[in-house]
């Protein structure tokens, strides 16, 4: 076999690693686009095989190019191009390690990370809860780029696909890109439907139970088109 063969073989072909970054650029761009994030605030990763492209740090998404591909592996150890990786590669590389995530999307939406500085715990407003395996959890506060932070994350992250950063902003892993991204989407709806509801004044919103979040989480498993 070729070396290239073998590569395409193990999934992380220069082929399946132009186009994974292609999309990661894509999604990336989606959360500004999106007002998930301002600037070059939040990241984005994917992994091909055992590389993992990520978001490099500090630099507008509309300037990216095909040739500025970063890949490290799951030490972090850089595999693929010249910028430096994002601040937050421990909180990547955490998720990559401890679960079978295809990619990762990290942002600073606005209403999530308003809730993330009010409550320990997204209440259960709606049955879309279950996409991220039950109600977002809040991470303590850890500065930005930490192994705290990251630690913080993965204890949030039990049992779920996604959760808060407390006065930072919201995490989401999934199979792919377009299902991290579509999570971290659902997560900020959810808390600007949370917030709306809670401001008005004296009033005080209906929560769904734990057995109606469990039996919604069940029938989503089977939601939309299902493979013939
Ligand atoms: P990077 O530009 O290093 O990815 O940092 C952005 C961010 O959101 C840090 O939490
Ligand atoms: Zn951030």
């Amino acid at each position: 076999m070729t070396e290239q063969r073998r590569d395409t073989a193990r999934g992380t072909g220069r082929d399946a690693i132009g186009q994974a970054w292609q999309e990661l650029v894509e999604t990336a761009r989606r959360t500004v686009a999106d007002g998930l994030v301002v600037g070059t605030s939040g990241n984005v990763s994917v992994r091909v095989g055992d590389t993992v492209l990520v978001t490099p740090s500090g630099v507008p998404y509309d300037r990216l190019r095909p040739e500025d591909a970063v890949g490290v592996d799951l030490e972090g150890r850089r595999l693929v191009g010249d910028l430096s990786p994002t601040s937050e590669l421990p909180l990547h590389l955490a998720i990559y390690r401890h679960t079978d995530a295809g990619a990762v999307v990290h942002t600073h939406a606005v209403h999530a990370t308003a809730v993330s500085m009010l409550v320990p715990e997204l209440p259960g407003v709606h049955y879309m809860a279950g996409v991220l395996g039950g109600p977002a959890r809040v991470a303590p506060y850890a500065l930005y780029g930490t192994d705290e932070l990251a630690e913080n994350m993965l204890q949030a992250l039990r049992d779920r696909t996604g959760c808060l950063l407390q006065n930072h902003g919201t995490v989401t892993y999934g199979d792919t890109l377009s299902q991290a991204y579509d999570r971290t989407a659902q997560l900020e709806w959810m808390s600007r439907l949370w917030l709306t509801a809670s401001a008005v004044p004296s009033l005080t919103p209906s929560l769904l139970t734990p057995a109606q979040l469990d039996e919604a989480e069940r029938k989503l498993r089977g939601y939309g088109q299902q493979p013939a």
